[in-house]
Order: C-alpha cells, then sequence, then structure tokens
C-alpha cells in the first residue's frame, strides 16, 4: 500500500493556454530534488487519494521518484536519519588570517581590528588539522578563506595554504579550497597564484548593484568608493586566457534589500557588456541581520517582496545567458556547516566555532554554542551545542520545519536565525513554483515528461 509523500510540490498549470485535456503541471520530489511533468489528471489523482485510476504503468516511476511512498513510512525520521548518517569524509575548514577588513559595509555586523593571525595560531591550525587526518577517517578536505577580509593578510593565507597542502599531501587526502572576498585586492596576479598555487577554485565577491548603489552601502572604512576597482579586477581576471570560465570560478554576491533593489538590472546589463554571462555566475541574497547590526529590519525587503522581486531577477538574469545555481535546490543533507560536525571556524585567537557569525562579534548565542579553542585538548570541545544539535531540535520541538514539505532540500537552512528568534525559511520558500517553472523552460534540469498521459 502506498500514499502520496508529504514532500511534493505542485506547481499550477504551466500550459493554461492549451485544450484543457492537454493540461500538464510540475511536481517536485523534495526528497530527491527531481521534477516530473504530470498531466493534469493525474494530478487530480494523485492529490484527491485516487491512486487507484492512474495507470499501472505509471506506478513504478511514481514509486521510484518516491512521489508514492510505503504507507507505514515516517517519512520525517527516514530523512533525519539519511541526513545524520550522510558522511562526506570532508574536514571542512573555515579559515581567518585576519580580523581587519578595508571595508565598513552598511549591514556588517563584524568589529574589525587590525590585527592578523599569529605564528602560534598558525601552528595550532596545522596541528589540529594534522591530528584529524591521522585518524584516517577522512578522505577529503575542503577549506573556506574567510574574514574580516581574508587578502588583507594574503602573505598568512599564502604560507597556510602551502602547509596545509603538504599536510594532505602526506595524508593522501584531496584538497579543495574556497574564498570569501570583498574583492578589492583581488589583481590577477593574486588570482592566478590562489588559482594555481594555493588550489583556490571558487571565489565568492560580493556586489550590491550598478555603481552608485553598491558604493553606497560596501563602501572603505573612510567611506571611499570601490565598486569600479572591483569590477575592474573581475574584468581584468575572466579576461586572461588562464581563466578558467568554463568552470566559472567566480560567483557573484548581490545582497538586495529596499535601498538597492532598484540598482541590481544596471549590474546585470554591466556585466553581460563585458561578456561575463559566460564567465561568472550570479547568486541572489536578502539582506540579513547580522547579530547586533539590524540593518535588514529598517531596510530589508519582506519575505515575500523579496521573492517575487527574485523571480524578476531569476528571469532577467537567465534570459541574458547567466548561470544562476540552484533555480530548484536539490536534496540537501546539511541544513548548513553548523551541523556538520568535521566542519569547524577556526579566527585568528584560535576559537573554534560552528557557524560564520560568531567571530569578531558579541554574539549571545556564542558560549552556548562555542566548541572551544584549539589552545585547549580538543577533549575540552564542546560538540554538543544547540547549533549542532538542530535536527533533533526539529524532532523534539515539531517547529516549522517539522511540518515543512522543502525540509529535505532545507534542512532548516539557517539554525541560528530561527535560534534568533527569526524565520529563516529560505526564498525558494516563498517562489519554489515559479522556480519549478523557470527551470523547467531555461534549463530542464532534471526534469522528466513520462508522465504526461492518463
Ligand atoms: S527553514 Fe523554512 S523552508 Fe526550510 S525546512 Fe524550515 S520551514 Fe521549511
Ligand atoms: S547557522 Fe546560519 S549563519 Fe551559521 S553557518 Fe549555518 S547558515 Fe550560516
Amino acid at each position: 500500500m502506498y500514499k502520496l509523500s508529504k514532500y511534493l510540490v505542485f506547481t499550477d498549470i504551466i500550459n493554461p493556454n492549451e485544450n484543457s485535456s492537454g493540461h500538464k503541471r510540475l511536481l517536485y520530489s523534495t526528497r530527491n530534488g527531481l521534477s516530473l511533468v504530470v498531466s493534469n489528471e493525474i494530478y487530480n489523482n494523485l492529490t484527491s487519494n485516487r491512486q487507484d485510476l492512474i495507470e499501472s504503468g505509471y506506478w513504478q516511476q511514481l514509486i521510484d521518484m518516491q512521489i508514492l511512498v510505503p504507507i507505514e513510512e515516517d517519512e520525517f525520521e527516514l530523512i533525519i536519519n539519511q541526513n545524520n548518517a550522510n558522511n562526506i569524509n570532508t574536514l571542512g575548514l573555515v579559515l581567518h588570517t585576519t580580523a581587519n577588513c578595508q571595508f565598513g559595509c552598511s549591514y556588517c555586523g563584524q568589529q574589525h581590528t587590525k590585527k592578523n593571525i599569529d605564528k602560534v595560531v598558525v601552528n595550532m591550525v596545522l596541528t589540529y588539522v594534522e591530528k584529524k587526518l591521522q585518524t584516517g577517517d577522512f578522505l577529503h578536505m575542503f577549506i573556506v578563506w574567510h574574514g574580516s577580509e581574508a587578502l588583507m593578510s594574503f602573505d598568512d593565507l599564502r604560507k597556510m595554504s602551502k602547509q596545509l597542502i603538504e599536510i594532505a599531501n602526506k595524508y593522501k587526502v584531496s584538497y579543495h579550497a574556497k574564498i570569501i572576498t570583498n574583492g578589492l585586492s583581488l589583481k590577477p596576479t593574486v588570482f592566478e597564484e590562489l588559482y594555481f598555487d594555493m588550489l583556490v577554485t571558487n571565489y565568492q565577491i560580493t556586489i550590491d548593484g550598478s555603481k552608485e548603489f553598491h558604493d553606497n552601502r560596501r563602501m572603505l572604512k573612510d567611506g571611499g568608493p570601490t565598486f569600479d576597482i572591483i569590477i575592474n579586477n573581475i574584468i581584468t581576471i575572466t579576461n586572461q586566457p588562464w581563466y578558467p570560465a568554463g568552470h566559472k570560478a567566480i560567483a557573484i554576491r548581490v545582497n538586495i534589500d529596499k535601498t538597492n533593489s532598484g540598482g541590481i538590472f544596471g549590474l546585470i546589463d554591466l556585466m553581460e557588456s563585458h561578456g561575463l554571462q559566460k564567465k561568472i555566475s550570479i547568486d541572489y541574497r536578502p539582506v540579513e541581520n547580522y547579530v547586533d547590526n539590524k540593518f535588514k529590519d529598517n531596510h530589508g525587503l519582506t519575505k515575500e517582496q523579496y521573492a517575487e522581486f527574485e523571480i524578476e531577477l531569476l528571469l532577467y538574469s537567465l534570459e541574458k545567458g547567466f548561470s544562476i545555481p540552484d533555480i530548484v535546490p536539490e536534496r540537501q543533507y546539511d541544513a548548513c556547516m553548523a551541523v556538520v560536525k568535521d566542519f569547524v571556524v577556526l579566527d585568528i585567537y584560535g576559537n573554534v566555532f560552528p557557524c560564520y557569525n560568531f567571530p569578531y562579534t558579541n554574539h549571545k548565542l556564542e558560549s552556548a554554542n562555542k566548541i572551544g579553542n584549539l589552545a585547549f585538548d580538543e577533549s575540552t570541545f564542546n560538540q554538543d551545542g544547540p547549533l549542532r544539535n538542530w535536527y533533533q531540535e526539529i524532532a523534539t520541538t515539531k517547529n516549522a520545519c517539522y511540518h515543512c514539505n522543502l525540509l529535505p532540500v532545507c534542512g532548516g537552512y539557517c539554525p541560528l536565525k530561527w535560534q534568533e528568534g527569526e524565520i529563516a525559511c529560505p526564498s525558494y520558500k516563498y517562489n519554489i513554483e515559479d522556480r519549478l517553472v523557470l527551470n523547467y523552460l531555461y534549463g530542464k534540469v532534471d526534469v522528466r515528461e513520462e508522465l504526461l498521459k492518463n
């Protein structure tokens, strides 16, 4: 006996102008991230619990796609068990080389100081990594260079990369690295060294709209502009013969609120005029409150407003030929790094955190969630804070995520936001149907079309 899975999304009819006998909808199974085109008749039979009226030939596919699931199955428990059992054999480290940043962004919640990582802490980081790899539990190491602004201490980043790569080689572990940077110091020679010598293959650079919008919110600490330098860096880098365009190494992050939404289309046009659509990808996000900086409360769009605007942006970007990763989210086994015990943030003081939001802030949830400090033995570490136990919290509190049809692709998105008392849902909670249609029209990624007739 089978029942309709609770982890499904159906769109409205996607071809309303056709004869009603040919009406079809998209059906998205969040248990596996796959989409299917179904006839409206199958939709009606599924949602009215008349599976018996569906031709038996279609049953197997509905079962294979986990649209129909065994009647006795506890789907929530199964998803959480799969999440907990998922081991990607990866040691993940968000590393800082400095507590300094040249920028004074309007929405930043960090307090920067002109201090770089000490040699003593570098050695503690390397010892921590080596001890982890000695366990033999890992096949991969993934580094995210983060800050503050990682490139403000480039020499430390260079030395640490070399040493980390040596350790990875010694233990025959694959090495992958990404950097989150404001892009100001990312000159072509810096990029070339990062990419080819330090094996940094992914670059997240934030540009918050066209020049007048970006410079009004991502300015230097003294108020100076940054847009022209960053854009020039990106254009010069992506025009080099060695730039890995096919791999789209650079992702432009755009943080959006009421005050810059008018400047995003101009940025897209500018990037298109430089042929960047084939060389970079774009990642749109709503501005969030960042610890004590409640910029979003005063300037943010509502979740619904943002979701609606985002669809316009996605459509515009796709029409211009840009790549947008994850228009339709895939199955996600980790809400984020905070729930993964082998993924930690290490700041320049040796503090070990489960989440990006703690370094150089006075977060009220820090003491409950802090894992420890590298100066002390790992036996003193606390891996039992509320963020690490997020899935357990969903199960026991039966919060919104417990009841949500998007849980398998979302996981609760940002446990910290929920614990701060905010609604953490990603934009796709509010625009998933439009995203499914966009994906169908532009990407057709994983959209199957077998169940059109009945
Ligand atoms: S964060 Fe929102 S969208 Fe994600 S699982 Fe929880 S309720 Fe659903
Ligand atoms: S809890 Fe939220 S802020 Fe922290 S790492 Fe996860 S997604 Fe990021």
